[in-house]
């Protein structure tokens, strides 16, 4: 398991998220943070295909679908662009290790 963390622009919050890999392509991920913004998907098991995730577009994003739902000022919220980057970060490592 690895823990990223970073601060949204737009919300000023700490944003922590861990991430599991499961197998090449499986990423399970837990969002921890205080921005009110982010309640509803809060310590969520969040299972998603990375590789997808991070070759996809925002509007082909299932995270992005996801973070649009609950999130009531995604636009200009940096926290999508954020968990894509800890996504990616965390394939890297996996692949590195594996
Ligand atoms: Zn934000």
């Amino acid at each position: 398991m690895c823990k990223y963390a970073s601060k949204c622009t737009l919300c000023n919050r700490t944003v922590e998220v861990h991430t599991e890999q499961q197998d090449m392509n499986t990423v399970e991920i837990k969002i921890s943070s205080d921005c009110p913004n982010l309640q509803p998907l809060i310590n969520r098991l969040i299972c998603l295909d990375a590789i997808y995730e991070v070759i996809a577009s925002k509007e082909q994003s299932f995270l992005y679908g996801l973070l649009k739902q609950h999130h009531k000022q995604i636009e200009g919220c940096t926290v999508y662009e954020m968990i894509k980057d800890f996504i990616g970060q965390n394939l890297g490592r996996y692949y590195e290790l594996a």
